[in-house]
Parts: structure tokens; C-alpha cells; sequence
């Protein structure tokens, strides 16, 4: 299962989307300049579990208007 290390409300990641955003663990590509390095390890973070993403898709409703999945 996805596991995650941020969770939080983005404003410029999409433009004109107010958009709530995980970083997810355990990228692979090691990108020189990744400015999410820390989460490159992936037995770390929350697990993303469908009732968890549902949940915080509740607590928002109406107030952002995209998902986004960064890293991994
Ligand atoms: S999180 Fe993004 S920038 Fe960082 S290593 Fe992975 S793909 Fe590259």
C-alpha cells in the first residue's frame, strides 16, 4: 500500500486548483535537486489507505477542487 510522508493544501502545484497534496514515499529516481529527497525512502510515512483518502476527501469537500500524488 501507498504510504505518504506530507499531506497538504497546495495553491501553485496546479494553477487556478486549490489542491490536496501527498508526497508519497519511496520514489526510485533519485533526480539531482529532488526538493522532496526526504521521502525517498519507502518504509516510511502513513499508510494511504482508501477509507484514510476518503476521509480527507469528506473533511474538504467544497473547499479544494483536485488530488494530487507527488513523488512515489
Ligand atoms: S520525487 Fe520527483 S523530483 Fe524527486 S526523485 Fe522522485 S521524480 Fe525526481
Amino acid at each position: 500500500m501507498l504510504k505518504f510522508t506530507d499531506e497538504q493544501i497546495a495553491f501553485q502545484e496546479v494553477p487556478n486548483e486549490v489542491s490536496l497534496a501527498f508526497t508519497i514515499a519511496g520514489c526510485p529516481l533519485g533526480c539531482k535537486g529532488c526538493h522532496s529527497s526526504y521521502s525517498w525512502h519507502s518504509e516510511q510515512g502513513t499508510r494511504l489507505s482508501p477509507d484514510y483518502l476518503l476521509h480527507r476527501l469528506a473533511s474538504y469537500d467544497g473547499l479544494i477542487s483536485c488530488v494530487l500524488f507527488l513523488g512515489g
